[in-house]
């Protein structure tokens, strides 16, 4: 459900959605350790009857659909996996043809494409920059970090062939982000990471995502968990690794988490801010002025991108593709109602109206919303269930970045509508200190 009312196109309301397609499902070329998606072949049961690869009807139907779902000025399309380029060029060349034939006079159509790079040549990269794909490719960081978990299915690590694609998308002038997963290694060399994309890979913009996978993600829809085997906040079988933990060996921890914003933000803010685009920096900057976080995760709300897999399946976001979560499939019913269903509203609206009480009264609740609820899995230290489990290295990482986007606002001329340095918190200080100022003056008068 991505649902924009209000503004008119083309004579009557404006009406976006997004969903992510994967048009080979989670087929992929690579096997990287801590991939969320690979075991929904055993979950969604591709074997009994639904094919790795999005046939012919349904992939028409679902461009159809998608178009004619929406009335804005772009429409933008999401190709993800497992691995899309598997379908090789002449699906691509295909998915653009039909576009061309269902593209409204006047409407602008996009194209994103989540890769993991190793199979991009000259061919492909002509075609990307020809169509002007947008393009996410996941790279871990420098070459031990990459490969550790970044592997083929002989356990060789894929970076070679990563930077390859790289250089390609370069030398063809393809529009790229990074995408780098912040795993229990990688976030222990923050700016190790962040100076290879910056100064090597030259990333124009990047996105760091943390890496939380409870040791049940494979089989337990998020928030189907009891409520009695949450641990509280601080526990040390939260800590990946640790012999008892609840998580993965490979994933983030809370703490680690915050440290490794914290010290990508400082290089950031000291050497970089303007030139280099650090998503989460970006998207803080825009919450700090009073506007919202354009990313689903930090958003107050949630279910603005649907999941599609290649039988048409519909679900309500790509991180609860789990059958708990299906709300349709396109051969039944349109995309568009499925959006908007209740079951799509209600997934989104969950995200708020389940926030904690610990949450609820965070000075960083504005920047924060409790973050993704699939993360949401542990204990308050009052024992509520359905914290973040991240909390701990968000709040740590809020407060330190907050006094200098509250500078870099106010230098700049912008308002700064939240944090403590907020510009009703300055107005505040200011007659406080006035009031002071008067008292102190009349009771050294009086004594004259
Ligand atoms: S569940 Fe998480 S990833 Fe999905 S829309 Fe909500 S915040 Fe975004
Ligand atoms: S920092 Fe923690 S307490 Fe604050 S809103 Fe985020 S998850 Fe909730």
């Amino acid at each position: 459900m991505h649902i924009t009312q209000g503004p008119q196109f083309n004579g009557k309301a404006s009406k976006r959605l997004h969903a992510m397609a994967k048009p080979i499902g989670a087929a992929c070329n690579i096997d990287c350790t801590y991939c969320y998606y690979l075991s929904k072949q055993d979950l969604l049961e591709y074997k009994k009857g639904c094919s790795p690869r999005m046939d012919d009807e349904t992939l028409e139907t679902y461009i159809r659909q998608y178009i004619e779902g929406q009335n804005t000025p772009e429409i933008i399309f999401s190709w993800q996996g497992g691995e899309p380029t598997m379908l090789g060029l002449e699906y691509f060349q295909k998915i653009v043809a039909l576009q061309a034939k269902y593209r409204p006079a006047g409407i602008v159509i996009s194209n994103d494409l989540q890769t993991n790079g190793t199979l991009l040549n000259d061919e492909w990269c002509e075609f990307l920059s020809e169509h002007q794909f947008l393009v996410g490719l996941s790279i871990d960081g420098p070459e031990l970090l990459h490969n550790t978990y970044r592997t083929n299915k002989a356990g060789r690590g894929t970076f070679r062939q990563v930077m390859n694609a790289v250089e390609l998308l370069h030398k063809h002038n393809v529009k790229f982000a990074t995408l780098t997963c912040v795993n229990n290694l990688t976030s222990q060399n923050p700016l190790e990471v962040y100076r290879f994309l910056r100064d090597v890979v030259k990333s124009p913009q990047m996105q760091f995502i943390p890496i939380v996978e409870q040791k049940t993600f494979r089989t337990t829809a998020p928030q189907t968990w009891a409520a009695s085997d949450q641990l509280k906040q601080g526990d040390k079988r939260l800590i990946p690794g640790h012999k008892d933990s609840v998580v993965e060996p490979w994933c983030v921890s809370d703490q680690a988490w915050g440290n490794f914003l914290i010290a990508v933000f400082d290089e950031w803010i000291q050497k970089d801010i303007g030139k280099v685009f650090v998503q989460y920096f970006e998207a803080s900057v825009e919450t700090w002025t009073g506007r919202p976080n354009p990313l689903c995760t930090l958003n107050e709300l949630c279910g603005k991108g649907l999941a599609m897999e290649p039988n048409g399946d519909v679900y309500s976001c790509d991180h609860y593709v789990y059958p708990e979560y299906k709300i349709g499939n396109i051969h039944h019913q349109k995309l568009d109602e499925m959006a908007y269903s209740p079951a799509q509203q209600n997934f989104g609206f969950a995200k708020s109206r389940t926030l904690t009480s610990q949450c609820q009264s965070c000075d960083y609740k504005f920047a924060c919303h409790g973050e993704c609820p699939k993360n949401r899995f542990i204990r308050t230290k009052a024992g509520e269930p359905g914290l973040n489990y991240l909390c701990a290295g968000w709040h740590k990482f809020f407060a330190h970045a907050d006094k200098a986007l509250a500078y870099i606002l106010r230098a700049t001329g912008h308002p700064v509508a939240h944090g403590k340095f907020s510009d009703e918190a300055l107005r505040q200080h200011q007659v406080e200190m006035s009031a002071k100022k008067t008292t102190v003056t009349a009771s050294f008068s009086s004594k004259f």
